[in-house]
């Protein structure tokens, strides 16, 4: 047996207000007043304070992205070519400032820089040859562990499948629980719940472990009072982006399972984001977790969160097919949840009932 050996984020800073240092911890790396750090950040904080909070200097340059739409490659090849021509010189920094889209372009960003050819032609495991460029990760949203994990998820022309790579974690992250404060409670619960599943199907995957288990119990026990219990909303802040963090942890030495196997085919065939995709195939899984999906409908009452229906109902026989066809390629995720022997139980026919009631 070969364990893996898995890279971690060297340093992270915690606490309110902490994005503040964002300035001091940038200048070090800083070689001279040509110096560039490119800041990606997510659209929505263009008109707000925060974005005047960002500590520009020299060359810098703030750059907001949309995330409508989940990262792609050629979104991430476009930013590259963009840096490459406005720069004659590497930037100093790659900064990444939102949700769990934008950490993801910005490590994709981060390692496109350096190494050649197409963000395409990386999405798998360990097709990185070249260190990234310094990358720091600020999370605003909490839930999908993205400021902590091994890869940088994108859809591409043919699939939509991360980086994995030893360059693709962030080599700093700033975990500043105030910049989630105005985060709308769907996406609050959907993120969130992005997480608790993370727990769900890391606990009680056969790829289980300590390592695993150790975080994967905190994290569910942080979830569980973030949204079970009544705390304050800015301890409950903390407890979840301290959830994202261990839950990220959690799957980075296990796998996740049924509900993201099922939820890649919805995000791939009907640009379903990932934290509500999950969602609508979770309430459906009590097969398979009996006991995580009972209590995520009692967090759905308690935050009185309605989930759409009938998504699936117009759609074609041969977009069916699709979304059947990259579940069933998940196999790690199924191997984990179900071990192997996984095929006696998921079968066409049984994936294609479960998208019917979605
Ligand atoms: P997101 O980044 O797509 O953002 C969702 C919405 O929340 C957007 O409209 C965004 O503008 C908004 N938002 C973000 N921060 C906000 C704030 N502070 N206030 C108000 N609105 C805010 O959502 P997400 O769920 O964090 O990330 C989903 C993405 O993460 C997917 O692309 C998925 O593939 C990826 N993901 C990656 C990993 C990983 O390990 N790399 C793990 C899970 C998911
Ligand atoms: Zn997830």
């Amino acid at each position: 047996m070969k364990f893996k050996n898995f890279p971690m984020v060297p340093r992270v800073v915690f606490g309110a207000g902490s994005f503040n240092q964002l300035g001091e911890i940038l200048l070090p790396k800083r070689k001279n007043s040509d110096s560039s750090v490119i800041y990606l950040v997510d659209a929505i904080f263009e008109t707000q304070e925060l974005s005047k909070q960002i500590p520009v200097i020299f060359n810098d340059q703030i750059i907001y992205v949309s995330t409508e739409e989940e990262p792609k490659t050629d979104q991430v090849d476009a930013l590259v070519t963009l840096i490459k021509t406005s720069f004659s010189e590497l930037p100093t920094a790659i900064v990444g400032i939102g949700g769990g889209s934008i950490l993801d372009l910005a490590k994709a960003v981060a390692i496109m820089v350096t190494n050649n050819g197409k963000a395409q032609d990386y999405q798998g495991w360990d097709l990185v040859k070249k260190t990234a460029i310094y990358h720091v990760g600020i999370p605003t949203l909490s839930g999908t562990g993205a400021e902590v994990s091994r890869t940088a998820v994108l859809s591409g022309p043919e699939k939509k499948l991360g980086i994995n790579s030893d360059f693709t974690p962030f080599d700093q992250v700033i975990l500043d629980p105030d910049l989630t404060i105005n985060v709308a409670k769907d996406q609050w619960f959907y993120t969130g719940m992005d997480c608790y599943i993370h727990c769900i199907e890391s606990l009680n995957g056969t790829y289980l472990n300590a390592f695993s288990q150790s975080y994967g119990e905190k994290a569910l026990e942080l979830c569980k009072e973030v949204f079970l219990e009544d705390i304050d909303p800015a301890s409950s802040r903390d407890k979840l982006m301290m959830a994202s963090w261990h839950g990220g942890m959690s799957i980075a030495y296990s796998q996740v399972g049924v509900a993201h196997a099922i939820s890649y085919g919805l995000s791939h065939v009907l640009g379903i984001k990932h934290g509500i995709g999950n969602c609508l195939v979770f309430q459906y899984l009590e097969e398979f977790y009996p006991e995580g999906v009972a209590l995520f409908f009692k967090m759905m009452e308690k935050h009185n969160i309605v989930l759409p229906k009938e998504i699936c109902k117009n759609i074609s026989a041969e977009q069916m097919k699709t979304m059947i066809n990259v579940a069933l390629a998940m196999t790690p995720l199924w191997e984990n949840a179900l071990g192997q022997n996984w095929q006696d139980t998921i079968t066409e026919s049984k994936l294609r009932s479960i998208y019917k009631k979605i």
